[in-house]
């Protein structure tokens, strides 16, 4: 099977932007798992169904039936519609946490993800990538940075993208993921026992977390 690296961690870690050029660099395919169950939380909030467990499989179901995209511009596609900005929002990366808590809807998206394997190798970046997704990839890295280093650099991302944002509601915002990704029992937000750990913290640029996994990538 075609190698696989797993960047997972925690929201704003600064995961997305490294896999991505990682994966450019080494001409991989990139799975931006997160959006996924952003998609998700966006479609059952659009259907109207409550974001509740008792709703769990009414979810899973339509989640099964969605048409999915991701453009080679990074662009995310459902069905006809361009949802790229759409499933970026706080409100989106809140529900979407809500969903993926739901053992039914991660069980909905498995296969969708395993099927973004293919050569000459795939850079897969979210919570489980290593623990769940994929045990058996080649190089599984753990990528972490304070709360606050996260709000600060989710607020840069916001802003850059013309969205209005405030550190402070962001801070409360991730905390509260965070919490709610490492307390759920299904597919808990934890590090791979063989994950190999950077701590991506405010005076770390994203080129030297690329270089280095890079580096661990050629050992
Ligand atoms: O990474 P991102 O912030 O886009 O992910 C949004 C939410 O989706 C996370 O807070 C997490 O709850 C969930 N998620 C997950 N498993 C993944 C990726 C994301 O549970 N592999």
């Amino acid at each position: 099977p075609a190698p696989v690296i797993c960047i997972d961690g925690p929201t704003a870690s600064g995961k997305g932007t490294v896999a991505s050029l990682v994966a450019q660099r080494l001409g991989f395919a990139l799975l931006d798992s997160g959006a996924l169950y952003r998609i998700a939380g966006l479609a059952a909030t659009r259907a109207g169904i409550p974001l509740e467990a008792a709703h769990a499989q009414q979810i899973a179901d339509l989640v099964a039936t969605l048409h999915i995209v991701f453009t080679p511009d990074q662009r995310v596609l459902l069905g006809a519609e361009d949802i790229s900005l759409a499933i970026r929002t706080e409100a989106a990366g809140m529900n979407a946490s809500r969903v993926s808590a739901f053992p039914a809807v991660r069980q909905a998206l498995l296969q969708l993800q395993r099927d973004f394997r293919r050569l000459p190798g795939l850079v897969a970046d979210g919570r489980d990538m290593g623990t769940v997704i994929f045990p058996d990839a080649a190089l599984k890295v753990y990528l972490s940075a304070s709360a606050q280093c996260r709000a600060e650099r989710r607020f840069k991302q916001l802003i850059d993208k013309g969205l209005s944002a405030n550190i402070a509601d962001l801070l409360a915002d991730l905390q509260a993921r965070d919490a709610r990704d490492m307390q759920r029992s299904a597919a808990p937000l934890k590090p791979a026992e063989d994950a190999l750990h950077w701590d991506n913290h405010a005076e770390r640029t994203i080129e030297q977390a690329v270089q280095q996994v890079l580096a661990w990538w050629e050992q």
